[in-house]
């Protein structure tokens, strides 16, 4: 019996990659679809500064919302893109929305508020990115010190003098650059050297285990004045509770993005976000 129930196993094995195949070469022809319909949105997550005790700016994230199915989520849809080329469609899409969307706070708030934008390395080596951001920034009329780009190091790793290149350009005309999921890749610190960078994010996977695990605090801890003495800014993100705010702030990371602040929202809904949290009550940290 053994035997036939390792057949089996095998069988359904076999189907459901079958229709992992399946999906991912349904889900490539609709997304070209959706692309057009414009049923992809963004969502936004702001960064909390504790200096300044207010909100700084938001990351903007993509969803896809599915015609048959629920909303559908970039960890599954972006490699998808990437493999099929629609990535760079996608990518211009999610730039010009983020961009139109800084303009109107930019008007709604009377003060500096960024927006930074996940990247694909396939944008990064496709001729067209300079060219479209230029474009852009002259349609929207936005200052291009509202921009901020992400790039991640497991991405730079493909072709990194194209993207030291690519980055350096855009960095001179003024945009800023910031390395996502920072710890996560195969880190090399010459890449630090090397990269245009302003920002360094430190990943969610060290954030999750602080405070508590030595090693992530460690990490965290050498990260962060590894970034102050390069003159780089620092966020921590997946910020979940008042405990990890107070241990990043004790050891100079005062740049926040996570649950605990607010979570990824449409930008109508972001408003009410900001207005349960400001002013943010600094107490909170000195009593946990
Ligand atoms: P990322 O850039 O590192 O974005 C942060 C992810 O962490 C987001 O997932 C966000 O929803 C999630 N997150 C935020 N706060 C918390 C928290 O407190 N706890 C936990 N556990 N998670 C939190 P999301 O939106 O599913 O995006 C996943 C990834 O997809 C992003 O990781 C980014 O790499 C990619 N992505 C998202 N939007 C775009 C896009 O427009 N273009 C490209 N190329 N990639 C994108
Ligand atoms: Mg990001
Ligand atoms: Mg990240
Ligand atoms: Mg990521």
């Amino acid at each position: 019996h053994a035997k036939s129930m390792g057949r089996n196993k095998i069988v359904i094995f076999h189907q459901s990659m079958e229709e992992s195949i399946k999906r991912k070469e349904k889900l490539k022809v609709e997304l070209r679809q959706a692309i057009n319909q414009k049923d992809l949105f963004l969502v936004y997550q702001p960064q909390f500064d504790t200096r300044t005790n207010s909100f700084r700016g938001c990351e903007a994230l993509v969803r896809w919302d599915h015609r048959q199915e629920h909303i559908i989520f970039p960890l599954e849809f972006i490699p998808i893109a990437e493999e099929s080329g629609s990535i760079i469609d996608l990518g211009e899409y999610v730039l010009n929305e983020a961009c139109e969307q800084a303009m109107q706070w930019r008007d709604q708030f009377k003060q500096d508020f960024y927006v930074t934008i996940n990247l694909s390395a396939k944008q990064i080596a496709h001729k067209s990115l300079i060219p479209y951001i230029d474009k852009m920034i002259k349609r929207t009329g936005i200052p291009v010190e509202l921009i901020e780009l992400e790039v991640t190091e497991s991405m730079l790793m493909m072709d990194m003098d194209r993207a030291v290149e690519v980055l350096s350009i855009l960095k001179a005309k003024g945009i800023k650059i910031s390395l996502d999921d920072f710890g996560t890749g195969y880190s090399s610190l010459s890449y630090l050297k090397k990269l245009p960078l302003d920002k360094l994010k430190i990943d969610k996977s060290f954030v999750n285990d602080i405070p508590g695990d030595k090693d992530s605090e460690a990490i965290a801890k050498t990260i962060i004045s590894m970034a102050n003495q390069l003159g780089l800014e620092v966020v921590a993100e997946g910020i979940e509770n008042a405990r990890q705010v107070k241990f990043f702030t004790e050891h100079g990371c005062y740049l926040f993005q996570g649950h605990y602040f607010s979570p990824p929202c449409r930008a109508k809904e972001l408003i009410k976000q900001f207005d349960n949290i400001i002013p943010f009550d600094k107490s909170s940290l000195l009593s946990s």
